[in-house]
Parts: C-alpha cells; structure tokens; sequence
C-alpha cells in the first residue's frame, strides 16, 4: 500500500514536489490500523502535516480499509555506527541541526505566512489579489538589536547599503550572505527587509524562505495559478531569500532563475542567504549558482567574547524591560559569554535556561551558572568533531606525520591521506571550503572542493575506498 500511495503522490504532486517532500519518507511501522512514516527531519514532519496528511490519509485508506490513521514521525538520526556518505551530505544534515535539543523551534515562517493578513509589507499594493507573498518578519530582528563585530562586519555594512539602496548597494547585486547555522542569517535579511520598508514605506519589499518560495511555486502550478504569481513577483523592488540551500527540483530553479535574471536586470535588488558559499550549494543548478555568484558573496563567522557577551546584554535588556524583577548580575553574563563560544542560537539557549531556572532558584553564583550550561551542553547538539582531531586521526591511520599532512610534499602517499582528510572535514564538520582550505596549510577552497570530488569519486567506484571511508569516520566519531 506504501508504494501505491507514494505512486499516486507523484501522480498528484509532480516530480518536483514530490521528490522536495516525500523522496525521502519510509514507512516505519504499521499496527492495528496505526501506520507511522518516518522522515529525517522534524521540518519535513512539519510540512508533510500541515499540508499534505489528510491527503496521505484518504489515499492510504483508499487502499487498506481497516486504516484508521497515518502519523509522520521523524526518525532516529543517530548515526553511530557507519553513516552511508549519502547520509552525511551537507544538504541532508542541515535541517536537522537548525532544530537542536533543548531549544524550542521557531514558527518556520510558512506556517506565520499562511495566517498573515495582507500586510503593506506584502503586497497590500495590490488588494484582492493573492496578497501574501512573503513571509511576515519577525519585529525583533531590526539593525538596531543586531550586534554588530569584526566577524560580520562587512556583510552588517553591505547589508545597510542595501536597505537605504544607496549607490554602493549597486556592487551588492545580488549580495549573498554565507554563514552557519544560528550566526544571524535570519536576523540580517529581517533587519534589510524591516528597514527598507521603514526609509519607503510603498517599496515592495519580499522576504521568503527558499522553501517557502517551493511551496508557493508548486501550489500556483497545481492550482493554476503560476503565472499570476509570477506577474506578481515581476512587481518587487527588493528580493531578499534566506535558507538558500533548501531550494530544490529542477522546474523550482528554473523559475527562480529567470525571476531574479528579470530583477536584476531590471536593477532590482536581490539579497540570498545560505549556510555555504555559491559554489558549494551543490544541488543547485549551474546557471542559477553562477547567477548567484555574479555579485558579492560575505561570510559571517562566529562572534568573539566581546559580541558575545553584547549579545547577552541586550537579551537581558529586553527580558528586564518585560520583568523588572530580574536581576541577573554582569559577572554572571561573562561567564556565559565566555563559556558558550558557538553561535548567536547557542547564546540564546544559554541565555533562556538561565532565565528559567532563575525563576525558582533565585540565587545565582559562578557554580549554579556551571551547572545551568551542564545542562544546555548535555540536552544540546551531539559532540562536534573537530578538523584536528580528523587529521590527527587520519595522518595515524596512514602513518605520516600531522606536519607531512598539511605540508605542500606532493608524494602519492602523503597526497592521498591529505585528500581524504580534507573530504572527511567536510562531510563531518559544518566548516566551509574556504575555512577548511586555511585549516589545511593555507589551501584554496578550489583544492579542498577537487579532494572532495575525487574521494567521492573514488569511494563510488571501488569498495574498498568506501569502506576505508567508513571505518575512518567510525574511528574519528568515537576518538573525537
Ligand atoms: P541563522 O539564520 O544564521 O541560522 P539567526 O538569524 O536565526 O541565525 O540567529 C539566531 C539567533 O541569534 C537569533 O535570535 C538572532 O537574533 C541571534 N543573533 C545571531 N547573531 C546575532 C548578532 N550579530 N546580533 C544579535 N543577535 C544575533
Ligand atoms: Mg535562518
């Protein structure tokens, strides 16, 4: 029945729609009348029922009277034991890390989207028409609480330029902001589209999510829509999309292509965010990467003590200025920001465990700070493997030297351990090729993107490279 059911999606869907959303569904179990499939990710879960379950479950009743009830749930994603290379690709692990343990996940935008009333912001303009075409934003993300440091600096002043499309902004077309998850992506393309609204209140300023962007071109196309939506999206000043690497389907980008092509040309500004540079959003077609790469693309890196503990103030302000009761003291806030090193995300978890347990245990100290991040570290995200300890691993494995592995010796034995180093830091950290490169001995990105290939390449064609691979990762996941 399983099989019947994902036929007459793709019948339904089309190809494109259903690969974005079902190409990865597995039927986990069935039990007296019960049926559970499985997807990867809790953002799948989501979608999957908020649009798609009362489908899924007259088409599997239509097939197995004695149903009673489909539910989607997500599968274990612990990967102990040989994750497959398919498994570890950037584009499949992403999702899952947008939601760590512990934190509550935000309202993705889609669903804020669907209950919005038409806002001036999107498309007010045009009343009585299919009104919504971007996503509502989110009042705190405005320039004003972004703080502003040396690891983003550049992308905070070009993304400035671009909301008062002043006459710089013209060199940022489109501009492409790259960083990790949690390092304040979001929270920027908000701010341009808040403050480019503020300067000019009738600009047609859209913002939407890369799948938000899917879903509205899959539903016109099935509703016969497509090409209304399409004049509608002709009719904007500013473009600004984030989440840029979950934009998938061949037809999508070929849409997406040609509407930002028309607004660039047509000296419209487009903004894209993702969590890698152009060149790495590997599923995206040629044609619309090097669109892509045709303006400027900045990184933002992860914040240093001082922007950290920035951060952290300024939550403290807004949480005292809702309840003047609290009290936490600046020593304490330092602490903090000096043991949470991640991301804007992890201070905010930090931050809001805090708050929480403050709430019934008022008096604070240094040790119940400690006990307090335990407790974030532990709930949190798994163990992070570090570049180090892949090459000290690696360079052991093949008995060369650490040093010999990020010389320039161009000797086959040394090249080969070099090359699968590099490939394992990239499917098992989130670092880009560029940063990887640097970790490497001062490599280009170029060279760190051709060992990646050529291990891919190699541990398709013969097994025994695949299953060295395997036993690698194995190897570093439990010694790191
Ligand atoms: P991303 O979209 O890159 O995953 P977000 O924009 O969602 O990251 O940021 C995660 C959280 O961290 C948000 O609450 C955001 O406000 C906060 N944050 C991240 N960077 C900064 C920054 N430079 N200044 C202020 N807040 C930040
Ligand atoms: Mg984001």
């Amino acid at each position: 029945n399983f099989e019947r059911v994902k036929a007459q999606l793709k019948a339904r869907l089309g190809n494109d729609v259903y690969s974005s959303w079902f190409g990865r569904m597995m039927i986990a179990e069935t039990s007296r009348g019960l049926i559970r499939l499985s997807v990867p990710t809790a953002f799948l879960r989501q979608w999957i029922n908020s649009h798609y379950l009362d489908l899924i479950n007259e088409l599997w009743k239509q097939g197995d009277p004695t149903a009673l009830k489909v539910e989607i749930v997500v599968r274990s994603t612990t990967r102990s034991t040989a994750p497959s290379i398919e498994d570890e690709r950037p584009a499949a692990r992403k999702p899952e890390r947008n939601a760590p343990a512990g934190s509550t996940t935000p309202t993705p935008s889609y669903q804020r989207a669907e209950k919005a009333t038409p806002s001036r912001l999107n498309g007010a303009e045009q009343p009585g028409k299919q009104a919504v075409l971007g996503s509502p934003l989110d009042s705190r993300y405005t320039f004003g609480s972004f703080v502003e440091g040396p690891s983003n600096r550049v992308a905070f002043a070009a993304a400035r330029a671009v909301a008062e499309s002043s006459s710089s902004a013209l060199r940022f077309n489109p501009l492409f902001i790259h960083a990790s998850v949690g390092l304040g992506k979001t929270h920027l393309l908000q701010a341009i589209a808040a403050e480019a609204i503020r300067l000019k209140p009738n600009a047609r300023v859209v913002y939407l999510t890369a799948e938000y962007f899917m879903w509205r071109f899959a539903t016109a196309i099935r509703d016969n829509y497509a090409l209304h939506l399409k004049e509608q999206l002709r009719d904007i000043d500013l473009l600004i999309i984030d989440d840029m690497q979950f934009l998938q389907g061949k037809s999508i980008q070929h849409e997406f292509c040609h509407l930002i092509n028309m607004l660039l040309d047509s000296a419209k500004q487009v903004v894209v965010a993702a969590d890698r540079p152009p060149a790495e959003l590997e599923s995206l077609e040629p044609r619309v990467r090097s669109r892509l790469n045709g303006g400027v693309a900045l990184e933002m890196a992860t914040p240093d003590y001082s922007m950290r503990l920035s951060i952290l103030r300024q939550r403290y302000e807004t949480a005292a200025s809702e309840d003047p009761s609290l009290n936490i003291p600046e020593d304490i806030l330092s602490h903090v920001a000096q043991a949470v090193t991640g991301s804007g995300r992890e201070l905010e978890g930090a931050f809001n465990q805090i708050l929480f347990r403050q709430s019934f245990e008022p008096e604070m100290s240094i040790a119940w700070v400690e006990e307090v991040l335990g407790n974030v570290y532990r709930a949190g995200e798994p163990k992070r493997v570090r570049i180090e300890d892949i090459q000290r691993i690696v360079a052991r494995h093949y008995n060369v030297s650490k040093t010999e592995l990020l010389s320039n010796r161009r000797t086959r034995t040394i090249v080969k351990p070099r090359q699968v180093a590099m490939y394992l830091a990239k499917v098992m950290t989130p670092r880009s090729l560029p940063e990887i490169g640097r970790r490497f001995g001062g490599r280009d990105h170029t060279t760190v993107l051709h060992a990646v290939r050529k291990i891919e390449g190699l541990s398709g064609a013969d097994n025994t490279m695949a299953q060295e691979i395997e036993l690698l990762k194995r190897l570093i996941a439990e010694q790191a």
